[in-house]
């Protein structure tokens, strides 16, 4: 029988073709200057004043899930201090966004970065400029810090050192800034 004629059909060593790329190095910062990943829900984001913005028969109809309501992640107000908080850091630090977005709920991908877009807006001058990061494995980044109130989707396994928001070392955004920006 023939060989089929695709081009990843090969006996040739790995690497030996363009169409195979070696691994590549782990994601790192893209300037000289350390990374940051911001967990969004109840750290840049108050998710948890969210029950406060829905009507009952909304909650309802989305199971009894703030989470899957149509549109919520569009509608949640910062936490306090954070908008602040995270200008001051971009000066020195290097930021991304590492979040999950629920898996039910479609709308929540896209509400999370206008979010991102309308309080940090869109254009180059946005900390957050091509790095929003959505993901249900936090442990497959790499960066130096990440700043997140739980221990959920792989953040234990993230390979820098993790500052737990909500914590009591790490209570709010100016126990956070305290330790990121000591003066
Ligand atoms: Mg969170």
């Amino acid at each position: 029988m023939d060989t089929p004629d695709h081009p990843l059909t090969t006996t040739e060593p790995v690497g030996a073709k363009d169409n195979i790329c070696p691994a590549p190095a782990p994601v790192a910062a893209q300037d000289d200057r350390k990374t940051i990943f911001f967990d969004m829900d109840d750290v840049l984001v108050d998710y948890t004043g969210g029950y406060a913005l829905v009507s009952p028969a909304e909650l309802e109809a989305a199971g009894g899930q703030l989470k899957n309501v149509p549109g919520i992640f569009a509608r949640l107000c910062p936490m306090p201090g954070a908008l602040t908080a995270v200008k001051a850091l971009a000066r020195q630090y290097e930021c991304h966004i590492l979040s999950t977005a629920p898996w039910e709920n479609p709308s929540a991908w896209s509400d999370k970065v206008y979010w991102i877009f309308r309080h940090f807006g869109s254009d180059r001058e946005s900390p957050f400029y091509k790095r929003i990061n959505l993901t249900h494995d936090k442990g497959t980044f790499c960066g130096d810090y990440l700043i997140d109130d739980r221990n959920k989707h792989g953040v234990v396994r993230f390979s820098g050192l993790w500052l737990k928001f909500g914590s009591e070392r790490f209570p709010d955004w100016p126990a956070v800034l305290a330790f990121l920006l000591p003066k």
